[in-house]
């Protein structure tokens, strides 16, 4: 088979295995080369799609997705078990480490670390932990945390401060230690450095909890009774500030690495503007928003719609990159990691369409090459 797109002979298939394009000619909606209906690094779902598990792990397949998605909701179960049983110290540590200690096992599951596993959580779940340490001691000793996250920041100065000033600071620090990997042999790809910047994001967001909420956890009785109004707090805690974290260091260290290809454009730099602004608004919104007193569920919406749009923002720079990204691997016999089919492929399923860039390391050595490639007889 030619693809319409890039020309190559490729095997038959929904996709082309050169360039990812959607072969059919009755696509119903959009351009078939950007396909913007099946995600390239799960192609069950659109671009547009804010979910949370197949953005932030995106070397899962369907089933391992799922094993993720319930361990998240019985993580959720035992800090409300916690929350009403009155053990408001126990739920917090929980929430702070839930989404971390999850992407730890995703990073060993999909092995995004290849052969040098101290080197990368080092540099990035560790790096993170201790630059969000330094970073939020000094900024408690600037913005008294417990006021100011209760929205109770005492003037206007310390308003801006905390909501703006911080956001900006964390956001220049935070892809820091994963810049150490920049340009190592075999983490070049974009959905590397995406991985890579979300786990310094979610090491940053571990410290930065234990910090803010150091005197909480250090004068509050194990077993207290006031627990009714810990339930929004601890959904921030546990959901919303480790996705927000994480969303926004994983496009900004993703963008940089764009830039080590040599393909920073608008959707890049869009990208860095746009996690910068949507921390902003996350903080400003928060603050504000329990400031005026409204019901405590608001601030809360606010921060899903913050972290839904990062979210979706993350999916739209690795599809792309994905797409662009397209080397020739070189055919090989493989079983795919979403559809999970036994395949003959180059750079993505012929069958699912999935970037086989972003499969798990045990299934990229694993590739089988042919002696000879493809050729219009045997097709
Ligand atoms: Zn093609
Ligand atoms: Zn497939």
């Amino acid at each position: 088979m030619r693809c319409d797109h890039c020309a190559n002979d490729v095997p038959d298939g929904v996709f082309c295995t050169r360039c990812g394009a959607h072969q059919g000619v009755i696509e119903a909606v959009g351009n078939p080369k950007l396909r913007e209906g099946s995600y390239a690094a799960h192609p069950g779902e659109a671009v547009v799609h804010p979910s949370v598990f197949t953005t932030i792990f995106p070397h899962l397949g369907q089933h391992k997705v799922h094993e993720f998605r319930w361990a998240f909701l019985a993580g959720l179960g035992a800090i409300l078990i916690l929350y009403l049983a009155g053990l408001i110290t126990a739920a917090i540590l929980v929430s702070a480490f839930l989404v971390p200690v999850l992407y730890l096992i995703y990073l060993y599951e999909a092995q995004v670390y290849r052969d040098e596993p101290a080197l990368v959580l080092g540099f990035t779940i560790g790096g993170g932990f201790v630059f969000g340490l330094i970073l939020t001691v000094i900024t408690n000793a600037l913005v008294n945390p417990i006021t100011a996250s209760a929205g109770l920041a005492a003037d206007v100065g310390t308003f801006l401060l905390a909501a703006f000033v911080v956001p900006v600071v964390q956001e220049v620090v935070k892809p820091l230690p994963a810049l150490a990997l920049r340009g190592r042999e075999p983490y070049g790809e974009t959905v590397d450095g995406l991985v890579f910047g979300i786990a310094a994001g979610l090491g940053f967001s571990v410290a930065e909890t234990l910090i803010r909420f150091s005197s909480v956890l250090t004068s509050l009785p194990i077993h207290s009774d006031n627990s009714a109004n810990w339930v929004y707090p601890l959904m921030t805690i546990a959901v919303f500030q480790p996705l927000l974290q994480a969303s926004a260091t994983g496009i900004i260290v993703a963008a940089i690495w764009r830039h080590a290809r040599g393909r920073f454009e608008k959707r890049e730099w869009g990208g860095i503007l746009f996690a910068v602004l949507a921390h902003i608004a996350f903080s400003t919104g928060s603050t504000a928003l329990t400031e005026l007193g409204v019901a405590p569920l608001v601030p809360i919406i606010w921060q899903a719609i913050v972290v839904g749009g990062l979210l979706i923002y993350v999916r739209y720079l690795l599809h792309h990159s994905l797409l662009e990204e397209a080397a020739h691997m070189g055919y090989s016999e493989t079983i795919c990691p979403s559809c999970h089919r036994h395949i003959y492929a180059s750079g993505f399923c012929p069958n699912c369409g999935m970037a086989l860039t972003a499969a798990p390391a045990h299934v990229k050595r694993a590739r089988r090459a042919r002696a000879q490639p493809a050729t219009v007889e045997e097709a």
